[in-house]
């Protein structure tokens, strides 16, 4: 489509003109360890942000695809994009489905100019796949809510604007469930940081002690938060980052290894591969635009592709190993596989693990 690739080509524009001036240098998983707001802000100024968001609002009025596009490109090169991802892939349009007018003109014009970042606050300690055992709670108050608990592996909460917390309001299991948003910082929210193995701070345990949330922050219906928590968890499991977070090593190895038969051989069935989730994925995000987060391409997608991206990683460490080879490899490129070792055991956790997705897909199938 035309219009796709006019904007594939400014995305390339931009990126191009960022590296050559120094902006960022590639990193492997740049969605989720990129943190760089300065980034975001430029990429925003730029008009390549809340591309499917309404035009009203200073969005590009388009669909899921225009967001693709833009992703993938950003995936591919590497871009620090973690400050914005999560406001601009799933908060905008929960907020667009579900929120208040008052809601809609805060926050989705601050997501598109790239201001926003968001925290996701649904895993606890005693409920990470099985969500609907929230325990955190929140109790009325006069003009609010009061809540308390605890979550955990809260990405970016130390950096964050906001976290959406999912919390009781009532009831059992998946009933009396309701969404809140938290404005950081806040003296009655703890956040204590959780390193991950590499020793990069990204995680966090997020206490609330009778936070105070004011009704204008509800997000949605009360009752209705996990109907919403699902709908956001499809924007979050489907999209390139689920098959691409490793596209910046293994173009490094190919700039290295050049047009050597055997490396090539498993580069290039590498490269089919990510072809073939492109064009599935481009099918899958159709169900965005119609509103059909309840598809079992979904979770299907995210299972194969997260499985796909960990095997990129033991391809390159095959290829980086070989002492025929080692010369040819790159700094960068060591780098990079370091980086992605360290990343890859997280692919098939994060937004739910591949177990409990393909529980899902069974289901789907049964149904
Ligand atoms: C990098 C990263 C970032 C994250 N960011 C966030 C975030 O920002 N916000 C947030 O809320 N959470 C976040 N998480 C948490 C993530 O969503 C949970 O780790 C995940 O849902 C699994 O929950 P758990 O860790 O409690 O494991 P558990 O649910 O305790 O599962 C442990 C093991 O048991 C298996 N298992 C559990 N139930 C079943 C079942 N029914 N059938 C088969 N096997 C099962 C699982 O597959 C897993 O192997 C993040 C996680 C990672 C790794």
């Amino acid at each position: 489509m035309a219009e796709l690739d006019q904007l594939r080509t400014r995305v390339r524009g931009f990126l191009a003109q960022e590296i050559a001036t120094g902006g960022f240098s590639p990193h492997c998983d740049p969605w989720l360890i990129g943190f760089d707001r300065a980034f975001s802000l430029r990429l925003g100024a730029a008009g390549l942000l809340g591309l499917m968001l309404p035009a009203h609002y200073g969005g590009g009025g388009g669909s899921a695809a225009d967001r693709l596009v833009v992703s993938e490109e950003l995936l591919a090169a590497g871009a620090p994009v973690t400050a914005h991802w999560f406001a601009e892939r799933q908060f905008a349009p929960s907020i667009l489905r579900h929120g208040t007018c008052e809601q809609k003109d805060e926050w989705l014009p601050r997501v598109i100019r790239g201001e926003v970042c968001i925290s996701v606050g649904l895993s606890e300690p005693d409920a990470g796949s099985d969500l609907a055992a929230v325990r955190t709670k929140a109790e009325r108050a006069d003009g609010g809510w009061f809540i308390s608990g605890t979550k955990i592996w809260t990405s970016g909460a130390h950096l964050a604007d906001a976290i959406v917390v999912l919390a009781r309001t009532g009831g059992q299991k998946h009933e009396g469930l309701s969404q809140f948003i938290v404005r950081l910082p806040n003296n009655d929210v703890s956040i204590r940081g959780i390193n991950m193995i590499s020793g990069v701070r990204h995680f966090n345990e997020v206490h609330f002690e009778s936070t105070f949330v004011p009704d204008a922050d509800v997000l949605g219906e009360i009752g209705q938060g996990w109907k919403q928590a699902m709908e956001e968890l499809a924007y979050e499991r489907v999209g390139p980052e689920r098959y691409l977070s490793t596209l910046p090593l293994l173009q490094e190895l190919i700039l290295g290894l050049g047009k050597n038969p055997e490396s090539s051989a498993a580069l290039g069935e590498v490269l089919a591969d990510i072809r073939t989730f492109r064009t599935i994925n481009q099918r899958v995000i159709e169900h965005l635009d119609s509103g059909n987060t309840a598809a079992i391409d979904i979770p299907l997608l995210k299972t194969i592709g997260t499985n796909f991206e960990q095997s990129t990683v033991l391809t390159a460490l095959a290829l980086a190993n070989d002492p025929l080879r080692t010369s040819a490899i790159t700094a960068k490129a060591k780098e990079l596989l370091s980086e992605a070792q360290y990343q890859a055991p997280s692919f098939t956790i994060r937004g739910g693990t591949n177990e409990v997705l393909r529980g899902i897909v069974s289901k789907g199938l049964l149904r």
